[in-house]
């Protein structure tokens, strides 16, 4: 992985191909190079499919809060110091805003969990990769609940709990 900025220099492209270095990024460790068809393919975040963007700008539509952020960013940019509306999209913090609606976010948590990318490694590594590209209120609780859920992730939990023998010992130092 060359890219090591968390934002790519150029503005102009900020959006989507953004999500692009920082998913990879994030998911680097776990992912494997083709994500099938999964629609949420994030560097494809261009491929994030269309269908899910126009889904997660939906939920801006239904939610309150984020609907009157994203005007007041309309009026002025400066109006909401972690928020930015940039070519259409509500970020956080640079993160992709999801609002209030189970369907997407659990697809999305499906997504960063699921064997392809999220390896099904329990809350913490799942809540490393989408909170990396994504933000909600309350979304690592959200992850540890999903988790909970996971049949996948409770079986992985007591593999690795009950073969403590697979952890490899850190490679000593030479000194030369
Ligand atoms: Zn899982």
């Amino acid at each position: 992985m060359q890219r090591t900025l968390r934002k790519p220099a150029q503005t102009t492209q900020v959006h989507l191909c953004s999500l692009e270095a920082t998913a990879q990024d994030a998911l680097s460790r776990t992912v494997h190079p083709a994500v099938e068809e999964d629609p949420v393919t994030l560097c494809a975040i261009s491929s994030i499919s269309s269908t899910l963007v126009t889904k997660i700008k939906n939920t801006w539509q239904f939610d309150q809060k984020l609907s009157s952020i994203i005007h007041a960013e309309e009026q002025d940019p400066l109006s909401h110091p972690h928020y930015a509306w940039e070519q259409g999209i509500l970020k956080r913090k640079g993160k992709i805003v999801v609002g209030a609606e189970v369907a997407i976010r659990d697809k999305l948590l499906q997504y960063f969990n699921s064997s392809t990318t999220g390896g099904h490694f329990g809350v913490h590594a799942t809540y490393q990769g989408i909170s990396a590209i994504i933000h909600w209120k309350g979304l690592h609780s959200a992850v540890r609940q999903f988790i909970k859920t996971c049949h996948t992730c409770q079986i992985n939990k007591y593999e690795i709990m009950a073969y403590p023998g697979l952890l490899q010992p850190l490679p000593i130092l030479e000194a030369f």
